[in-house]
């Protein structure tokens, strides 16, 4: 049966202290210590089997009831960003430099509370693994955790996760087969001349002036060189070079981001900005060295695990649909849905307090979880579970 609301409203107080205790304590990637200690202590009040290290100070509580063999592990993300809360609520950071601007928070404490639930309805025929990880922001911790045997140590048949999503309003709820977030690929591109002054140009290379027709060139290769079929999008976000009006630096550092859904994009695009910067390099005698990291894979949901995650979401009453498009951002949830089938969902957030520039995104410095959410996921969290877990008498579709 779907979880009804009134089952899990008892926790509710509970889980909005919780939430505001983590967003005035965020803690950075592969350091939340003080996090992981709550999130493990939480979960053996609760009598799961907790397993504490894995990727640093990664969490898994695993609660196994009747005699079933599937498995099913749900995630949340633990870390915070490095950067200042402007937010004045009385629960704003107390941690100079980190902020919960994304909302981490809110995805742990409603994953302890879809434990808390679980462990005492213990409606579910099998073994769920609660999954807290580290580091999503940039750093990777779903892939240590991977790396050093998740799924191994902790057999799950599907994974799930969600993210809090401002975009859609308080009590919908979206999600797609196939890519949902996009891939994110970096890349730092130094352009070397010798050096010299700016009044002799004739005897050094211009780093400068070739990184000005670099950054025009590179802006071309997703609008020319990519099938318009395929979605992928090329910025560049850094450019240092020069420190004097008289002086022409002997190197300019170009820095970006690529974000694609398709391997075969990534590696279009890559060998693409290879070539540029070489062409760009041999016309202007300067020497270039290119480096280009694939730091997270595409977040692709299988079909099967999207629709479960979908009629999960309209059985607990959220105003569930496929979602249109994918997000250029990315998540390193991604890691674990290259091993396992699954989906993951955007929770919709709303933005109850407009600041006064009318929007508070994901990573603003003034962003702060909507508790009202908080019972939402947390019944989205043990719907799922159930249904992935339904004893083999229950039926309750699609499966
Ligand atoms: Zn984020
Ligand atoms: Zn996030």
């Amino acid at each position: 049966m779907p979880t009804a609301p009134s089952e899990v409203d008892d926790l509710v107080p509970a889980l909005v202290a919780l939430r505001r205790d983590l967003h005035a304590h965020p803690e950075l990637a592969f350091q939340e210590r003080r996090t992981a200690g709550i999130v493990a202590g939480a979960l053996r009040l609760l009598g799961l089997e907790v397993h504490e290290g894995l990727a640093d100070t990664g969490v898994v509580g695993t609660l196994r009831i009747g005699h079933g063999t599937r498995s099913v592990g749900l995630r949340a993300d633990m870390d915070a960003l490095p950067m200042v809360e402007l937010g004045r609520s009385a629960h704003a950071s107390r941690h100079a430099g980190a902020h919960h601007g994304c909302g981490h928070d809110g995805h742990t404490a409603m994953l302890l509370g879809a434990a808390r639930h679980l462990a005492r309805t213990r409606s579910f025929d099998g073994t769920v693994h609660f999954i807290f990880q580290p580091a999503e922001e940039g750093q990777g911790g779903g892939r240590r955790m991977v790396e050093q045997g998740l799924f191994e140590r902790f057999a799950c048949d599907a994974v799930y996760a969600l993210h809090n999503w401002p975009d859609l309003p308080l009590g919908q709820a979206q999600t797609r087969p196939g890519p949902i977030m996009a891939a994110a690929d970096r890349f730092d591109i130094v352009l070397r001349g010798r050096g010299g002054h700016a009044a002799q140009p004739q005897h050094t290379p211009d780093a400068i002036l070739a990184a000005g027709q670099l950054v025009t060139a590179l802006n071309t290769i997703v609008a020319r060189r990519i099938d318009p079929n395929d979605a992928a999008v090329l910025s560049v976000t850094r450019i240092e070079g020069g420190h004097s009006h008289n002086v022409l630096p002997a190197e300019v550092t170009i820095t970006g981001t690529v974000r694609s859904f398709d391997p075969a994009v990534q590696d279009r695009i890559e060998a693409a900005l290879r070539d540029t910067v070489a062409g760009v390099a041999l016309a202007s005698g300067t020497t270039a060295d290119v480096s280009y990291t694939r730091y997270y894979p595409a977040t692709i949901n299988s079909a099967p695990e999207a629709a479960l995650a979908l009629a999960a979401a309209q059985a607990v009453g959220l105003d569930a649909a496929v979602a249109p498009r994918p997000a250029f951002t990315s998540e390193d949830f991604s890691f674990l849905l290259r091993e396992r089938p699954g989906a993951y969902l955007w929770l919709g957030q709303g933005r109850t307090d407009p600041g006064p520039d009318g929007e508070r995104p994901l990573h603003h410095p003034c962003y702060d979880f909507n508790d009202d959410a908080l019972p939402l996921g947390v019944r989205w969290f043990c719907e799922v579970a159930e249904r992935a877990l339904a004893p083999p008498s229950v039926v309750v579709g699609p499966a």
